[in-house]
């Protein structure tokens, strides 16, 4: 510790920061490694129409476990990632193996709607984005008309600096739909939501989760609901947890969900599993618990 260091050397860190400092490298350097053996693996979130019980969407979501076996989960590892300058490489191994799995259902028949990726601004400012994007469509046989990009209200913030606005129609115009995610958590929310860009909003989970108690959050997502309808776009709550909340969404009129009341996110097999042998208008084939990795 600083105290204990004598002899003139003065330390600027404390015995927590030095710990913290050597995690987060520890961490680093450990992802750095994953990067180059394609370590990463994708899970899947079905997203489900309430009024119909058909899987409009599936949501992949980054998983990893490090040779420790200690999994780390993506609210963890990901900011590291975008501070290290590492999301954009993590992101590509996301994408190309969420796309392979989902090229392979659709070649099977199986009725998913759109493969939604997360898309963060870092990955999206890299200049070949769009065309590495549809180099892999192409490569894996997945139509363009099958996949969306989830992207955060901050995006469209510092978009016009670094081309991201551009990469975005590019995107659209070939059939890749646009969603804003975590939707109501950013600033200025309203004025993100163009019809001419955005195809669909995601209401963030912290409004979703405990409708039934709190009453602002309720109204919150009546607003939202209402104002997606409104511009003639598409709306989804995350994060639904019990069936009562899937009940308060449905009588106010939010068509979309995705949450742990459907389903957990799972491992690709599970997926087609799910997929191939799911009833319409049975929402509730839910596997006890996620799977670590
Ligand atoms: P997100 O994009 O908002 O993803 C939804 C998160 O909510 C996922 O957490 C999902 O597992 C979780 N979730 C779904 N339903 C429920 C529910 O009913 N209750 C609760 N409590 N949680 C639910 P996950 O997988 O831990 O991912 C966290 C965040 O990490 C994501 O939030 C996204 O921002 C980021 N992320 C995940 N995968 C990727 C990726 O491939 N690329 C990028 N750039 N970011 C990713
Ligand atoms: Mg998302
Ligand atoms: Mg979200
Ligand atoms: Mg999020």
């Amino acid at each position: 510790s600083a105290k204990k260091s004598g002899g003139g050397t003065f330390s600027f860190f404390t015995d927590d920061l030095r710990r913290e400092i050597a995690a987060r490298l520890d961490i680093e350097q450990q992802m750095v490694l994953a990067i180059a053996s394609q370590d990463f693996t994708v899970c899947f979130q079905p997203q489900v129409s309430l009024s119909d019980g058909r899987v409009t969407g599936l949501e992949a979501l980054v998983r990893w476990l490090p040779p420790d076996g200690k999994f780390i989960p993506p609210s963890v590892f990901v900011p590291i990632a975008e501070k290290c300058g590492l999301m954009p490489a993590i992101g590509r191994i996301v994408f190309r193996k969420a796309i392979a799995a989902a090229a392979d259902w659709h070649r099977e028949g199986l009725e998913f709607g759109r493969l939604a990726l997360n898309a963060s601004s870092s990955e999206l400012a890299q200049p070949d984005f769009a065309g590495f994007l549809f180099k892999t469509l192409k490569a894996e046989g997945l139509p363009p008309q099958r996949l969306a990009l989830e992207i955060v209200e901050s995006v469209m913030l510092d978009d016009e600096k670094t081309g991201i606005a551009a990469t975005l129609r590019t995107v659209r115009k070939e059939g890749i739909a646009l969603e804003l995610d975590d939707f109501g958590t950013g600033y200025a929310s309203l004025t993100h939501v163009d019809p001419r860009e955005i195809d669909r909003l995601k209401i963030d989970r912290r409004f979703v989760h405990n409708i039934d108690s709190n009453s602002h959050h309720a109204q919150i997502v009546r607003a939202v609901t209402d104002l997606a309808r409104g511009l003639g776009i598409g709306i989804i709550a995350e994060g639904a947890e019990t069936e009562t909340e899937l009940s308060l969404l449905a009588g106010i009129g939010c068509d979309q969900v995705q949450g742990y009341a459907v389903s957990f996110p799972m491992p690709s097999d599970n997926m087609r599993e799910w997929l191939a042998t799911r009833k319409v208008g049975n929402r509730n084939t839910v596997p006890t618990e996620e799977p670590e990795a």
